[in-house]
């Protein structure tokens, strides 16, 4: 059994993560300041002695007493609406945020675990995207305070390899959804749910033709498991490869829904990613892991969950 911190613990996947780490036995430390988690996301959590929560901005030098076996680095605003937000927070976040959680794992001899993400491969010129695939990213675009922190974040972790001997893994996260998304997260999957829930038009930015391959969180999560506990340094995709038009998207989720929305278009992001599919060949060969979640299945439990959120009146 272990103990492990989890920055981020309060948001979308930290929380998943540590329900996945106490399931099977081991300590958690949950990690936020709450930025973009939510107390909601780890309030089932409060009454297990195996967990603790811990306010901490990571951006500003941050211990953890006791054994530590694990540090999972998920602090960082990942929709593009909060990113675009608060650029200063998220590149804090994504650059000392990353050296502070890095410094961690080293004093207390910690595997460490990156969240990065699929974003490192911008606009990509390639399709699908290996991890060989270094990336098509604009430096001063609006998204780069995002790509640009966690292209940096890579490379931070692999400095702390190669000079700390840290253990490190890094994980490329592509487009996942699920319960704990906020309801105003901005995101694409959560957006129409939310506005095919509400009866509101659904927002399509662009033509709609523009693809994301979409990852059931429970998925997600498991994939995040196998890497961790597997012996693979470099970087490894994690996702679902079903790739998907939005137009595709916001039709599945008319009828998941039932709902009679109409689709409206309003103008396309900066930068936008035209396209983006994971390749998941070391996924498969390396961890022996899939996702097994269909789209269908992930965005009915994803509107139960929105259904109940918006009846709750939040
Ligand atoms: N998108 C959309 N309507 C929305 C939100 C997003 O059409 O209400 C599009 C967005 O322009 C992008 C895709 O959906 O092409 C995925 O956007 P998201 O913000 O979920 O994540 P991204 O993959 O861009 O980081």
């Amino acid at each position: 059994m272990g103990r492990i911190v989890i920055t981020g613990g309060a948001g979308f996947l930290g929380s998943h993560l540590a329900d996945a780490f106490l399931a099977r036995g081991d300590e958690v430390v949950a990690v936020d300041n709450l930025i973009t988690g939510d107390m909601a996301n780890i309030a089932h959590l409060e009454d297990n002695d195996a967990f603790e929560y811990r306010n901490i901005d990571i951006s500003d030098p941050f211990d953890v007493e006791g054994d530590v076996t694990a540090v999972l680095n998920f602090a960082s605003p990942a929709s593009p609406k909060h990113y675009l937000d608060m650029p200063i927070e998220t590149l804090r976040v994504g650059s000392l945020g990353t050296m502070y959680s890095l410094e961690l794992a080293k004093d207390k001899g910690a595997r460490f675990l990156q969240a990065s993400t699929s974003e490192v491969y911008g606009d990509p010129l390639e399709h699908p995207q290996t991890e060989e695939y270094w990336g098509h990213v604009n430096p001063i675009g609006p998204r780069s305070v995002y790509d640009e922190a966690k292209r940096f974040g890579e490379a931070l972790v692999m400095g702390y390899h190669t000079k700390h001997a840290v253990d490190i893994r890094i994980v490329r996260i592509f487009n996942t959804y699920g319960p704990r998304m906020r309801v105003d997260d901005g995101r694409v999957v959560s957006n129409f749910i939310v506005q095919a829930l509400q009866g509101d038009p659904i927002t399509i930015y662009g033509t709609g033709e523009q693809t994301r391959s979409f990852c059931y969180c429970e998925d997600e999560v498991r994939g995040f498991l196998a890497l961790l506990d597997g012996e693979h340094i470099g970087p490894i995709n994690i996702g679902n490869d079903g790739e998907f038009t939005m137009h595709e998207l916001a039709n599945l989720v008319i009828e998941v829904t039932n709902s009679s929305s109409e689709l409206v278009y309003e103008p396309l992001p900066a930068d936008d990613p035209a396209q983006r599919r994971p390749d998941l060949t070391k996924a498969r060969t390396l961890l022996g892991w899939e996702p097994k979640i269909q789209l269908r299945e992930g965005l009915e439990r994803t509107a139960a969950y929105f259904e109940a959120q918006l009846g709750a009146g939040s």
